[in-house]
């Protein structure tokens, strides 16, 4: 039997998401379009631009024209074509061409500096809506409604729980221990993956561009470096449009590493980043690796010159998490992915649910997060599968030579179809109109846009028939709105 679609009253639920991070400030901003209560739970407790770059064009650019911000987008990012892959020594190794995603999606690719980022969405988030130095620490459901508890002792009760808290989430970890005494939760999703990589992130002040004439060259603003024989490490350059170098560098970890670092992990924080000591401590090991920028009298540079430019309280260590996990929801609490374009598809996807929810009850939230997994399990894998060539370069052993082979031989139909498959999934806001049609291949419309967009228009001649109804009375003396 089909679905009633209530559009009578519009239940507006109350949202609670926690973590104001890629995610959960896009979840607020596009809540806040359609006028939906939430509020952000944030356990840092101030704004700190953390991070290096990363690479975004069209996957995410769709929506953020539907918001307004891709213009301005646009001014703080710096459009790529290729990315280069340099060994330790200086040998070319790898030059990949993305320039068939902007074809199939009207949009290039960008490297934007992530603090930027996020100062852009923040932007789109009242102010008043993010609550500070609120660390989640319990969730509880009852009575049809979500209650949080928080680590300065504040409660905050709502209809819908987000877990927007990145790696390592908190509200994933409680939601799991519940469902696991439950003996609900699959065996799969029982651990956490051991992490095989940490990163070391930061951005140094803008540098002199004269000093730094290679920060000028478009071609290549991305980077990588694969650490020699025995340096378990790669390492990342971005040049980002307002002359700074964004870096990172990645440890590859083995058995015997990564359970160190786990345990050191989780003696100084639950979540995935450690403290400042781990990070001095990262860069330090990591001073001497080469990279491939020049000083003013032609010296090779190295990774040190970088860390002596950027800020200290600038640079973190963090960690990425690779598992898919099997369950996202349960009751009124859902969880949104980590990976900057997963979680910011999944906040979209999310914001197309909630916003066309026809009640609070939670049978109707039950079936809108089912919906939300469905449309987001299989995009999340291929994402996962798409980044597995760079990630298994990027790991080096016999997989990398093999995958860098690969890479190195692929013929260009190959690439193509590769690149035209990252950027697939281009999910939009179906309350908010589409901006224009700028790709060359069509965009595949999903099923959570097509039912906000069918709510939305519903709602609106709704209204527009009540606004005429009202006139009618108004002007008529006493006509009654039945007449219409
Ligand atoms: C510091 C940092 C730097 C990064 N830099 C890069 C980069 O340069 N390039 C790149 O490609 N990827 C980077 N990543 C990874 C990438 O940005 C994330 O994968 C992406 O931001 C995912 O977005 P998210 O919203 O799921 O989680 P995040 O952006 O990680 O945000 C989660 C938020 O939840 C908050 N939080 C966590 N636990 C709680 C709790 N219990 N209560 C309340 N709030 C909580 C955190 O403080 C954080 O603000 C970085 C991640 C981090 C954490």
């Amino acid at each position: 039997m089909p679905d009633t679609i209530n559009v009578d009253t519009n239940p507006k639920p109350t949202v609670i998401i926690v973590g104001a991070g890629l995610g959960g400030l896009l979840l607020g901003a596009l809540l806040e379009r359609v006028d939906i209560p939430y509020i952000i739970l944030e356990r840092a407790s101030s704004f700190k631009p953390l991070g290096s770059a990363m690479s975004l064009g069209g996957q995410i650019l769709p929506v953020f024209a539907q918001l307004g911000i891709a213009e301005k987008y646009q001014t703080m990012a710096k459009p790529y074509t290729f990315s280069r892959g340099i060994s330790e020594t200086g040998e070319s190794l790898l030059k990949l061409d993305y320039s068939v995603a902007q074809d199939v999606c009207g949009y290039s690719n960008y490297i934007v500096a992530r603090p930027q980022l996020y100062d852009l969405l923040l932007t789109q988030v009242p102010a008043h809506k993010i609550l500070l130095g609120k660390r989640v620490l319990t969730i509880g459901e009852d009575d049809e409604r979500i209650k949080v508890q928080t680590s300065d002792n504040s409660v905050y009760e709502g209809d819908i729980l987000v877990g927007a808290d990145g790696a390592y989430s908190a509200v994933r970890q409680r939601l799991y221990e519940t469902l696991k005494q439950e003996d609900r939760l699959p065996k799969s999703d029982y651990e956490d993956l051991p992490f095989n990589c940490t990163c070391l992130v930061g951005q140094t002040e803008p540098l002199d561009l004269e000093e730094f004439p290679q920060l000028k060259d478009t071609g290549y603003p991305f980077i990588f470096t694969l650490g020699g024989e025995g340096r378990p490490y790669t390492w990342t350059n971005f040049s980002t449009i307002d002359g700074r170098i964004a870096w990172v560098v990645f440890e590859h970890l083995n058995k015997t590493t990564s359970r160190a670092a786990q345990e050191q992990r989780f003696r100084h924080s639950e979540n995935s980043e450690w403290g400042p000591y781990a990070a001095m401590s990262m860069c330090d090991e990591t001073r001497d690796f080469p990279i491939h920028y020049f000083g003013k009298d032609g010296a090779n540079l190295t990774m040190g010159y970088l860390y002596d430019r950027t800020p200290q309280n600038r640079i973190s260590k963090v960690m990425l998490e690779e598992k898919i996990f099997k369950t996202w929801h349960h009751g009124r609490t859902v969880l949104l992915g980590d990976g900057a374009v997963t979680a910011m598809h999944d906040a979209i996807v999310l914001a197309n649910q909630i916003y066309a929810l026809p009640v609070n009850t939670s049978k109707a939230i039950h079936k809108a997060f089912t919906e939300y997994q469905t449309e987001r399990y299989l995009p999340a894998i291929e994402a996962s599968r798409n980044s597995v060539l760079l990630s298994m370069i990027l790991n080096k052993g016999f997989k990398g030579m093999l995958a860098l082979f690969v890479s190195q031989h692929i013929p260009d139909w190959l690439w193509r179809i590769f690149v035209r498959r990252m950027v697939h999934t281009r999910p939009a806001f179906g309350a908010l109109p589409k901006q224009e049609f700028k790709e060359t291949v069509s965009p595949f419309v999903s099923a959570s846009e097509e039912k906000a967009k069918r709510i939305f228009e519903l709602r609106r001649d709704k209204a527009s028939a009540a606004a005429g109804a009202e006139v009618v009375v108004d002007t008529s003396g006493g006509v009654s709105a039945s007449a219409i």
